[in-house]
């Protein structure tokens, strides 16, 4: 049965990634209690290769991750196009209103930010480069990305 759009919403990547992270860690051979794997969450770093939105960075903050590591910015990514709903609050205001939590978690933001904004401009940015493996081109009158060499 198909999830309703709503739900697929608030279930976003980092979300996805955290209740997948605490089902493994609550599964054998960790069998680890609901507490048990919220504890065992401070002990762990999360990636992304997109900063997080307010909601996913919220997540983050509440699961009390060691560390939160992303490469590309929010700015980044509207600056190219990628106008999917976004709220455009930093994670890093995020971060900064959460002090009350009596939590920490490391902030370590554009990591590798130079491998992964060429990928996200070619992606939403029709003018930005391709990447060396492939080319645009128009097929049926719609831009579109081909390999440059069969595998
Ligand atoms: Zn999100």
């Amino acid at each position: 049965m198909p999830k309703a759009w709503a739900t697929r919403l608030i279930m976003a990547r980092e979300i996805n990634a955290i209740s997948n992270c605490t089902e493994i860690l609550q599964a054998p051979p960790h069998s680890l209690t609901p507490s048990g794997a919220l504890a065992a969450l401070q002990e762990l770093s999360i990636y992304t290769n997109a900063e997080s939105c307010p909601m996913c960075a919220s997540a983050i903050r509440f699961s009390a991750f060691k560390e939160y590591i992303f490469g590309t910015s929010i700015p980044f990514l509207t600056d190219h196009g990628a106008c999917w709903s976004q709220i455009t609050l930093s994670s890093y205001n995020i971060f900064q209103q959460s002090v009350l939590l009596g939590t920490s978690t490391q902030f370590v933001g554009n990591i590798l930010g130079n491998e992964t904004d060429p990928m996200f401009a070619w992606q939403f940015d029709e003018s930005a480069p391709c990447p060396s493996s492939c080319v645009r081109t128009n097929i049926d009158a719609t831009p579109t990305c081909v390999p440059t060499k069969v595998t």
